[in-house]
């Protein structure tokens, strides 16, 4: 059987595989084809696909492809180069775009999403949540310091002393607790925050400080997520911050609720409140943001001369190494469904990971979460 993996579109530079899943998917028995020029943008030439064993080809390549590996949902023009049966694996961002879902049910593609993949032990090693949060959290922190126009670390010169710069994490997830080791790396003095009381112990235990109110009871909701927050907590939380964040040198925010808006933390108030050449990072800005005036794409300096960073896909922007994580996330997942005696695919649609992930097969919108919405 042939796995096909394609150049993906603009402002996407990573790529869903990287020599050493090739050279892991060929010894299971598969010819991979990857399109001329798919590795580019994570620094891996056609060379090295080759010399693990793939070989290089076309788009219309798709065509033959029984398994196609990407990182982003297939657009309708990708969609219309593959042939019916063909398994698709990619980040499908599936919530509002039921009519992509439908669009690929009706093509007969059989589409697993990556992102829905379960939080358990069995799945870390496929957990592109993780993967990808874990180097944004890094990135955002690296992006930051690039802005800001003191040194993060205290130097205590001849010359005299550069106090350290004061780092507040909002939101200690995967990214936010990279984000806080990162800047703590850097030399800064970090602070962070969660609704979670759970994330309290994990920001002690890398040498930041928690805040948290009493006001503000645990807010974990199902699965280990946050839940949104009441009116009460809301108004408990951003009195809690707002005295906080005036003080701050940069603010980091990652906070997420599954299916859900990015829930608002910082309002232009707060924005206002801090020192001029302060540095905000907001990692949610793609869903929704959690800070009042930050622009996707961009970055914004407001009137008091604080800069709002909303940079977009944040992993791609440390591309060669989402893109070696993320492809054996793929491989991972991949490989529990291969038969190892026949060299192929043969899928368990009882497999929990199967069910949990599997949006489209048959030519219907299987998954729970959307079957309805797309009837
Ligand atoms: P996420 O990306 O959904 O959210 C990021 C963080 O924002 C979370 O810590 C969340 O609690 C926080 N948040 C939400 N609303 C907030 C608010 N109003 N104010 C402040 N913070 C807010 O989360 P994630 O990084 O994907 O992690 C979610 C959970 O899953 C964590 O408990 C994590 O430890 C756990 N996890 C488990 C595994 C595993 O394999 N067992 C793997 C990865 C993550």
């Amino acid at each position: 059987q042939s796995v096909f993996v394609p150049k993906e579109g603009a402002g996407e530079p990573r790529v869903a595989a990287s020599p050493d899943t090739v050279k892991r998917l060929t010894a299971l028995g598969f010819d991979v084809v990857i399109e001329q020029g798919a590795g580019l943008g994570s620094r891996i030439p056609d060379e090295d696909f080759a010399a693990a064993g793939a070989r290089i080809g076309k788009a219309a390549d798709a065509a033959k492809a029984d398994i196609v590996l990407k990182l982003r949902r297939p657009t309708a023009s990708e969609i219309a180069g593959y042939r019916r049966g063909a398994v698709v694996f990619a980040i499908m961002d599936p919530y509002g775009h039921e009519a992509a879902l439908e669009a690929m049910a009706k093509a007969g593609i059989v589409a697993f999403a990556m992102e829905l993949m379960p939080r358990i032990t069995r799945a870390q090693s496929m957990d592109v949540l993780s993967s990808q949060a874990n180097l944004a959290g890094y990135r955002a922190v690296i992006d930051a310091a690039a802005e800001y126009d003191r040194a993060l670390p205290m130097m205590m010169t001849a010359a005299g002393t550069v106090p350290a710069a004061k780092v507040f994490v909002m939101g200690a997830g995967v990214a936010g607790l990279q984000a806080i080791a990162t800047a703590r790396r850097l030399g800064a003095v970090v602070t962070a925050t969660d609704v979670r009381a759970a994330a309290g112990e994990q920001v002690a235990s890398l040498g930041a400080k928690f805040i948290m109110t009493d006001a503000l009871k645990d807010a974990s909701g199902e699965g280990g997520y946050a839940r949104e927050l009441t009116e009460e907590e809301k108004r408990a939380q951003a009195e809690l911050v707002a005295d906080h964040i005036a003080k701050q040198d940069i603010v980091i925010t990652t906070a997420l609720i599954p299916g859900r808006p990015a829930p608002r933390l910082v309002t232009a108030e707060m924005v206002k409140s801090m020192r001029p050449g302060s540095v905000i990072v907001d990692l949610a800005v793609e869903r929704g943001g959690n800070v009042e005036g930050a622009v996707a794409g961009e970055i914004v300096t407001t009137s008091n001369g604080v800069k709002i960073i909303g940079h977009v896909n944040v992993p791609g922007r440390v591309a060669a190494s989402a893109s070696a994580l993320y492809a054996r996330n793929l491989f991972a997942f991949l490989e529990t469904m291969v038969d190892k005696e026949k060299k192929e695919l043969s899928i368990d649609f009882e497999d929990e990971l199967v069910k949990a992930t599997l949006l489209t097969r048959d030519g219907k919108v299987v998954h729970p979460n959307f079957a309805r919405a797309a009837a």
